[in-house]
């Protein structure tokens, strides 16, 4: 598989385009502000009574109506959350967006399950960075970036000099991706990798790990403070060492006694059961059943800040006695997230 680094893009095509980017969150602050200090034309774009209005401003940023800011754009990056912008789109944005501005996306949920259907002339592209946004911003300060992918959903660019591939490497080029790599996927590909792997593996799936873990040895007669550092802050530790060397240098950087544990245990917790589950959990997403299911939730929402579904098992996780003790614990260990805190735009 290809992969690009800043060698194979071209910064200069994204420095000509105007660039409008829609939302100032967690992806919205990080892109805005590194296309910026990459010498590109940026205006961000939010609803008028938005709170982060003036800590966009104070970064030294242009910032507008959606409206208004879309109408001189040449490429639109669509960072409002998923479940918004199908509405931003048709309301704000569509109705004043140039024949042939382009419309960009960091996630393909609303392309590929077809809830935004852009009008001919507009070319549909994708730059994915694969992190947080705080994480985004804080490497490319550094000199570095976070992995991103990039796909073209369709390429209406009328001009010769550049594809809207292009378009998507340069962009990816001006907010850091390429200094790490960038693949490319498609709208398909990566929407459905990304939710699969977000519900069985990296938070669904870990998540229910750690609490699972928790709980077998609270209700064992442990303590809570033991089961907490046992079962979720030392996953990082091992984490990290997967992702520096993979699952063998893990196994080899831990003792005999925990790698043996490992082989031994391991297939009795996630067994052919669990397998299926993933099976059915990946058919839901193909099908398109989770995502409607999501904008359901969503849609009962009375203030867009997630519906009952979201809410009652945010409030479950909230109470969960895992949390509690972590609460305790974490405020005793200053070192830990004090960049993720400071960065973190979401209230
Ligand atoms: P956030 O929730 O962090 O930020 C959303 C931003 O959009 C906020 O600035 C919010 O405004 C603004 N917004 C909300 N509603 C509207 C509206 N109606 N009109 C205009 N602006 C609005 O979103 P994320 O950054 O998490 O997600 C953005 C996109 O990036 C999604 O497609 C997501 O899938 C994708 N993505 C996210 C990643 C992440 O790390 N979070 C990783 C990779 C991709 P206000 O400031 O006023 O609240
Ligand atoms: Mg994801």
């Amino acid at each position: 598989m290809k992969i690009y680094y800043d060698g194979d893009a071209n910064i200069e095509i994204i420095q000509g385009l105007n660039v409008t980017i829609v939302g100032y969150g967690s992806q919205g602050h990080a892109h805005a502000n590194n296309l910026k200090d990459s010498g590109v034309n940026v205006t961000v774009a939010l609803r008028e009574d938005s709170l982060s209005w003036d800590k966009a401003k104070e970064a030294g940023l242009k910032v507008s109506n959606v409206s208004d800011s879309v109408q001189d754009a040449d490429l639109v990056m669509i960072l409002a959350p998923d479940e918004f912008q199908k509405g931003v789109f048709e309301k704000h944005i569509q109705p004043n967006l140039k024949d042939d501005a382009i419309l960009a996306f960091a996630h393909g949920f609303n392309i590929h399950f077809q809830k935004i259907i852009p009008g001919d002339g507009h070319s549909v592209i994708m730059i994915a960075p694969k992190g947080p946004g705080h994480t985004v911003r804080s490497t490319y300060i550094k000199g570095g970036g976070v992995p991103s992918l990039i796909a073209i959903y369709n390429d209406n660019i009328e001009n010769n000099e550049y594809t809207a591939k292009d378009v998507a490497l340069s962009y990816a080029k001006a907010n850091g991706g390429t200094r790490a790599g960038v693949l490319e996927t498609t709208f398909k590909e990566e929407t459905e990798t990304d939710l699969f792997g977000e519900q069985a593996v990296l938070c669904g799936g870990v998540t229910a790990l750690i609490k699972a873990g928790y709980e077998t040895l609270v209700e064992a007669g442990y303590s809570p403070e033991m089961a907490y550092f046992e079962c979720l802050h030392e996953t990082k530790l091992i984490t990290d060492l997967i992702q520096e060397g993979g699952i063998a240098n893990m196994h080899y950087s831990i003792s005999n006694t925990a790698e043996y544990g490992d082989y031994k245990s391991g297939p009795k917790i996630i067994t052919e059961d669990t397998k299926s589950a993933m099976k059915e959990i990946l058919s839901d997403i193909q099908s398109g059943k989770f995502a409607d299911d999501f904008l359901d939730d969503c849609r009962q929402s009375n203030d867009g800040s997630g519906g009952p579904v979201m809410k009652s098992n945010r409030k479950m996780t909230e109470n969960h006695p895992i949390e509690k003790v972590g609460k305790e614990l974490r405020s005793k260990m200053k070192f830990l997230n004090s960049e993720k805190l400071v960065d973190k735009q979401k209230n």
